[in-house]
């Protein structure tokens, strides 16, 4: 999501990825230009931390493409099996950044994910369309292919934009504190542009999140096949580190195409054409928003959405 309007050309940058351990622990007084993603690895396991703790780990455009460079240093590294993605902090993500100090959706990048012109410097539904296909759904589809297992694991929030990230990953290991949502339909907005959750919920609960936008929790999630372990908060890490470690002991290449073998039939069971005509309806939702509020988003930021029941 987002509201980006046609702005001034700003600085190309790119989000770097600091080596330092990911502790997960919160970065208590965390300064605003804190690395947005830390790698590590723990012998065959990389560890890539979504990092601004201090904003519940909304990602930023900055974060997203320091998570693309450090997803490709994990894949271009030859020791490294397994990914494990983490978010640093008491929740996994709150979704995508619209409201903190360092919201970027105004600032051009490297575009990676698709060959598309920069958002930056286009007016309305051409800069929107720009935009989120790069950063939201070319990027997730991007990640989505890693050709080795990737384990999101999950403690808190992790909300709308964070269901995408969760969601590309090959498994999901969820502390019993986790809780889910998609509550953009309060913006007018029919999902977040990741469209996956009739394939990863079920048509039947996929319309019931949507329609009431509540939240649902982890055990909630495991029995809609959505989350593959609950385990106690407190052995989150053991737990994730434990099922890693054994998937690392498998050949990377058998690992690969067991991989694409599942992402390809779920691509024929409809999700990705599925998903690029959601996309339609998902800027057809953002348009008429603005056309009628002047704002994408409704007018809704991340407090007002809290307000409303999340
Ligand atoms: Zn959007």
């Amino acid at each position: 999501m987002t509201d980006q309007t046609a702005a001034g050309k700003g600085p190309v940058r790119e989000g770097p990825v600091a080596e330092t351990p990911a502790t997960g622990e919160p970065a208590a007084g965390e300064p605003v230009a804190e690395e947005p993603v830390r790698y590590e690895e723990r012998g065959a396991i990389a560890v890539v931390t979504l990092n601004r703790p201090r904003y519940r780990n909304a990602q930023n455009s900055a974060m997203t493409y320091a998570l693309d460079a450090a997803f490709a240093r994990a894949v271009n590294t030859r020791d490294v099996a397994v990914i494990v993605l983490a978010g640093a902090g008491d929740h996994f993500s709150a979704g995508h950044d619209i409201g903190t100090p360092g919201r970027d959706a105004h600032v051009s990048f490297d575009r990676q994910a698709v060959l598309w012109w920069d958002h930056v410097g286009k007016a309305g539904a051409d800069a929107r369309y720009a935009r989120e296909m790069e950063v939201y759904l070319g990027m997730c589809r991007r990640w989505r292919e890693i050709p080795k297992p990737v384990i999101a694991m999950i403690q808190g929030a992790c909300i709308a934009g964070a269901l995408m990230l969760a969601w590309v990953c090959d498994l999901i290991v969820a502390a019993d504190d986790a809780f889910f949502a998609d509550p953009v339909v309060r913006m007018g907005i029919p999902g977040v542009e990741y469209f996956a959750h009739p394939w990863v919920l079920g048509p039947r609960f996929a319309k019931e999140a949507l329609f009431t936008g509540d939240r649902f929790d982890a055990q909630r999630a495991c029995q809609l096949g959505m989350v593959n372990r609950v385990v106690p908060r407190a052995e989150l890490e053991a737990a994730t580190f434990a099922l890693a470690e054994r998937i690392a002991t498998m050949p990377a290449f058998g690992l690969a195409l067991a991989k694409r073998a599942v992402n390809q039939c779920e691509d024929l069971m409809g999700m990705r054409p599925g998903m690029d005509s959601v996309f339609g309806l998902h800027h057809l939702a953002h348009s008429h928003n603005a056309e009628v509020s002047g704002d994408s988003l409704a007018g809704l930021d991340a407090r007002s959405m809290k307000k409303t029941g999340e």
